[in-house]
């Protein structure tokens, strides 16, 4: 038989993603402070919950897909003691490396299992079951947990120990936080030096400037019609979420000594265009950011 699940976190993400679950046949339990999340789980076939306690205590699995760490933690102080033993808890929330293995330590503690899971694919790979999850944990969680996964994305992959899907996570992320700013910055020093923004393409997409934030994702109008720069730079992937995850990554970068790199720099340039009103916006939209500034 399916094990049972809690789904604590029904937002953006979780919505969709326990929807899934119920669809592929899971008995899912959802929990979710905000009416409006409660009433569409309603929809979707979950059973609701009133309190997050009352969600876990008779479960095989409890899923959270929270906005940050520190929720994650609150709420694991909260239910771990309410769980079965040996519940299988999986944290699909961006959060933390430090956090995370906080989170699997203080779940092993009570006697349950734990992995971090952390996603990418956004809001529609959540709502079509195709997000790529990054998990950490010990084999044997991960082969618990793989089925589950499995139903809610199309990729799953088991880098490591507790924490490391994490770090997955803010390595690839740090990656396309920098290489959007490189791009961004080439196609404005071309525009000054007279270079059209489809001549750089056709260059560097067949040279070895190519990269995913410029032959995937172009950052100027023009080159690829359904890059987000065509689209008013609808995200996509918004630029408060660039914001969190660099903000990550600074964290971790800081913390185990890998310093004055242009991690934390495109996290300082991203977090400036966040707080100034430009969260909502593609992440790509940076270049209009690095244009501006560069005028005068
Ligand atoms: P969201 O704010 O839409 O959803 C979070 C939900 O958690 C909210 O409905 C909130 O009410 C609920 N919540 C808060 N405290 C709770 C508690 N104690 N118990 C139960 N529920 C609680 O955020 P989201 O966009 O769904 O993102 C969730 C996580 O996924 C974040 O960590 C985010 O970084 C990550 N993520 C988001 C995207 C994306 O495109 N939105 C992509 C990849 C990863």
């Amino acid at each position: 038989t399916q094990p049972s699940v809690a789904f604590l976190g029904l937002g953006h993400m979780g919505g969709p993603m326990a929807a899934n679950l119920v669809k592929a046949g899971y008995e899912v339990t959802g929990y979710d402070p905000v009416a409006a999340a409660q009433e569409q789980a309603h929809k979707d076939g979950l059973t609701v919950a009133d309190t997050a306690i009352a969600a876990v205590a008779d479960v095989d699995v409890v899923i959270t897909m929270l906005p940050n760490g520190k929720l994650v933690l609150d709420l694991y102080d909260e239910i771990l003691a309410a769980a079965k033993p040996s519940t299988l808890f999986i944290d699909s929330s961006t959060i933390d490396v430090a956090d995370a293995k906080a989170a699997a330590e203080r779940a092993h503690a009570a006697g349950h299992r734990a992995v971090d899971a952390p996603v990418s694919g956004g809001v529609a790979g959540a709502a079509a079951g195709t997000l790529a999850f990054m998990v950490g944990g010990s084999e044997a969680d991960f082969a618990s947990a793989h089925p589950l996964l499995d139903v809610m994305g199309a990729k799953v992959v088991h880098c490591g120990g507790s924490g490391v899907g994490q770090a997955a996570k803010i390595c690839n992320n740090m990656i396309l936080g920098i290489s959007m700013i490189a791009v961004s910055e080439a196609f404005v020093l071309g525009e000054k030096l007279g270079l059209t923004n489809q001549a750089l393409f056709d260059v560097a997409s067949n040279a070895s400037g190519q990269c995913w934030s410029l032959t995937s994702y172009c950052p100027v109008p023009g080159p690829l019609p359904a890059s987000p720069a065509n689209n008013d730079y609808q995200p996509g992937f918004a630029a408060a979420l660039m914001d969190k995850d660099l903000g990550l990554a600074s964290n971790a970068l800081r913390a185990n000594g890998v310093e004055d790199g242009l991690g934390l720099r495109a996290a300082e340039i991203y977090h400036r265009f966040n707080t100034e009103g430009n969260g909502g916006l593609d992440f790509s939209a940076i270049v209009n950011d690095i244009r501006t500034r560069s005028e005068g």
